[in-house]
């Protein structure tokens, strides 16, 4: 399939070629607009942006596409009420990968649960037909530093289940394994 991923996430886009692979991928052009994503659920998100993406595409694409992908994702943490959750982009703008990271290990009360998970929310807006959603979600724990420089985003603080070392020690192919956007993935090809 000819899928238009509607992101501009290097670290997603990434990830993508790996876990789409035999598909035929085109990112986001940079001469498209933003993409808005306004919802108050990773669904809405998801939806919003696979919504407008496909609209610009009808007008200004430039090869027929299948369909178009989004995905809306973040970091749920349980000693945080579930934030940053849908909001995980936006915590701390203008704050790098690695003080943004030590910033939200900073707002954990010391003895508080380190749970957390991942949720990835995948939204498919075909080239006719109805729209349809995919979800992934991975457990895990939030480490007490950052560690590692592989992947993108809260991957070098967050540790899955069933693992010692974070997402950002972890090799691409462990991650791709087990993570949210792999399961989400993998539900996606599984179910059109
Ligand atoms: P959004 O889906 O555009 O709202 O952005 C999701 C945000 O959640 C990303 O910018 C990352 O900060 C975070 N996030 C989502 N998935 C991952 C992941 O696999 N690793 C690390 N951070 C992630």
């Amino acid at each position: 399939m000819r899928i238009l991923l509607a992101s501009r996430n290097a670290g997603k886009l990434r990830e993508f070629q790996e876990l789409l692979r035999g598909h035929d991928l085109i990112s986001w052009p940079a001469e498209a607009p933003e993409i808005p994503e306004e919802g108050a659920f990773f669904q809405d998100n998801a939806l919003q942006k696979a919504t407008f993406a496909k609209a610009w595409w009808d007008g200004h694409g430039t090869v027929p596409v299948d369909g178009v992908l989004a995905d809306d994702s973040g970091l749920c943490v349980d000693a945080l009420w579930g934030g940053p959750g849908v909001l995980s982009a936006r915590f701390a703008p203008g704050l790098e990968r690695d003080p943004k990271n030590a910033k939200l290990l900073a707002m954990i009360p010391a003895g508080a649960p380190r749970t957390a998970r991942f949720v990835c929310v995948l939204a498919w807006v075909p080239a006719a037909g109805e729209a349809r959603t995919f979800g992934g979600c991975i457990e895990g724990r939030l480490a007490m530093e950052s560690h590692g420089d592989n992947g993108f985003g809260y991957d070098p603080i967050f540790i899955p289940e069933g693992h010692d070392q974070t997402f950002g020690e972890l090799s691409s192919d462990i991650k791709h394994g087990l993570s949210h956007r792999a399961r989400a993935s993998r539900a996606f090809l599984a179910g059109i």
